[in-house]
């Protein structure tokens, strides 16, 4: 890319410079944000010379030479959603439309949960190519709870493969509660988007590590994969989580009965383990980078860092498809058509495969422990942009075979 076309693009009327302003709004139309990691070498640069408002030619080239690809990517590249603007004017409309949808109930199992506002309604959305859009709570930390399930289990898959892990976790729907007491006919766990699979990934993430080292490599992952954001951590959710646990005990002790540990783990410091998982904070504005991260095949977008291998995403991807959703998980594959994960704090992440991420809190669960609003929010996105997998075959020409 040549620095002079760049320049050219952003020059407006007759005027010979440029402000600096034009460009991160040239940057912001097509989604990219102003604290993007990706041009904070150029945005320093200009910042050095923030007492001169007007950019010629030199001085333009002099601050954006060594980025010039990566900036002439963002400003004029093929990205994979070009009409931004659009796309966000969509997503704002559904949003405001489901305000509206006051249904379900908070989760009371916990006090830190049942206290939290129901009204609280954020939506964020990470595209493959870092462009990123947030509305509403989008700033707001919850606690991710069973959104943390794909996150471990792409880290054992990283780390053991998945052969090993495999023998451990099934990878069925187990077409029951979230937390019911019932393993497959092997006595291992259905799969790990449910509680007994994410215990039983809690037991293989590098066992060999104190607890706390154990959580520093869970933290250093989901830093990574929102390009850099440190996870905050519900100290109160922790304990309130641990002390009230009995349905998790009892999965962790139904498990140990059946022999489906690996050798020599310590079940009480896997269950701690997990509730601290659970416990982990996060905002939608973040959490959709991670959603991003897994659309992108296990690259953070916004920092190119290659986090999880692509069959790793792959493979995390097909089981939040078929087992996302808790024990409503097969309707939302026949209706939205996309890998997705729920939590009881009412965070969802769904990820359209190669395009974008998304993340929507609303604290509101249905009778499945699913956010109202964030399925409400699903069907309106498949419907407005013919995101389901299989909307392709709709289009005549689309159709394969
Ligand atoms: N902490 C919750 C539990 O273990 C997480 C489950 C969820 O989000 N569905 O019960």
């Amino acid at each position: 890319m040549n620095p002079i076309t760049l320049f050219r693009s952003l020059l407006r009327q007759d005027s010979p410079t440029i402000l600096k302003s034009y460009i991160f709004e040239a940057l912001a139309q097509r989604g990219i944000q102003y604290t993007d990691p990706r041009i904070q070498n150029c945005v320093a640069k200009l910042d050095a010379f923030s007492d001169v408002d007007s950019i010629d030619e030199g001085l333009f080239v002099a601050c954006v030479q060594a980025d010039v690809e990566t900036l002439g990517h963002l400003l004029l590249g093929d990205l994979v959603i070009p009409d931004f603007g659009h796309f966000k004017a969509v997503l704002t409309e559904i949003f405001e439309d489901l305000k509206e949808n006051t249904a379900g109930n908070v989760a009371t199992y916990i006090p830190q949960l049942a206290h939290v506002n129901p009204e609280y309604w954020g939506l964020s959305v990470c595209t493959v190519d870092g462009q990123q859009f947030a509305i509403g709570d989008s700033e707001t930390p919850y606690c991710v709870q069973s959104t943390c399930k794909p996150v471990n289990y792409s880290l054992v898959l990283e780390t053991l493969g998945v052969e090993t892990v495999h023998r451990y976790i099934g990878r069925e729907p187990s077409g029951r509660g979230f937390n019911e007491l019932t393993l497959n006919h092997e006595g291992r766990p259905h799969n790990p988007m449910i509680n007994s699979g994410a215990i039983m990934a809690c037991s293989l993430i590098c066992p060999e590590l104190p607890l706390e080292e154990r959580l520093g490599v869970v933290l250093d992952t989901w830093q990574k994969l929102t390009g850099g954001y440190r996870p905050g951590f519900s100290l109160e959710v922790y304990l309130s989580e641990k002390r009230t646990a009995d349905r998790n005990f009892a999965l962790g002790y139904f498990m140990r009965e059946k022999k489906a540990f690996p050798e020599g783990i310590d079940l009480h410091q896997v269950l701690d383990f997990y509730f601290q998982c659970c416990a982990i904070e996060m905002t939608c504005r973040t959490q959709a980078v991670v959603a991003g991260s897994l659309a992108n095949g296990g690259v953070c977008p916004i920092t190119g860092e290659r986090v999880f291998s692509r069959s790793t995403a792959k493979d995390c991807l097909s089981l939040m498809y078929s087992c996302g959703m808790y024990d409503f998980s097969g309707e939302f594959a026949f209706t939205v058509g996309l890998p997705a994960k729920s939590s009881v704090s009412g965070a969802l992440m769904v990820v359209v495969p190669g395009v974008c991420g998304i993340t929507v809190w609303s604290p509101r669960l249905d009778r499945y422990g699913n956010s109202e609003r964030g399925l409400d929010f699903c069907n309106r996105l498949v419907k407005a942009f013919g995101f389901h997998m299989y909307d392709r075959l709709l289009k005549p020409n689309g159709a394969v075979g």
